[in-house]
């Protein structure tokens, strides 16, 4: 089955597109223009990490085109164990991607907050968005 799809679509450039500069790392651009991802798979393709997904637009997002894009994923590799680690601000949607079976996991357990400091979800204390600790008056 997973062959089956494999060379099906694998080949394809319309889909696949293999990383620039990681070997073995694809681009999945099934949903291009409003979404891409990277995916990573294992040798025969059986175990699929997706790496990177971004949504292009703004006024794109929370219009499902991120969902419909793993479901996609999914659809091509249906036997596979498809897992993801996910930022803290991401990680709802993740959950209802596993939710609704699209992926298996999510891999990390722990809180991983973004690199964005105004990200108020995963900096919830950065308020005004300055990276520098910052005593409250009381702990002086
Ligand atoms: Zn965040």
């Amino acid at each position: 089955m997973i062959q089956l799809e494999k060379s099906k679509f694998r080949p394809n450039e319309a889909y696949f597109v293999e990383h620039q500069k990681r070997p073995g790392w694809w681009i999945f651009q099934g949903s291009f223009p409003y979404a891409v991802c990277t995916i990573i798979p294992n040798e025969d393709w059986t175990v699929i990490e997706i790496h990177h997904v971004i949504v292009f637009n703004e006024q794109q997002r929370r219009k499902g085109h991120g969902s419909k894009m793993i479901s996609r994923i999914r659809r091509f590799f249906p036997e596979a164990t498809i897992w993801v680690d996910t930022w803290d601000h991401s990680r709802p949607f993740w959950q209802t991607m596993v939710d609704r079976k699209y992926i298996n996991f999510i891999g990390n357990d722990y809180s991983w907050p973004c690199f964005d400091t105004s990200c108020l979800t995963c900096h919830p204390s950065r308020v005004n968005g300055i990276r520098r600790f910052q005593r409250k008056e009381e702990e002086k």
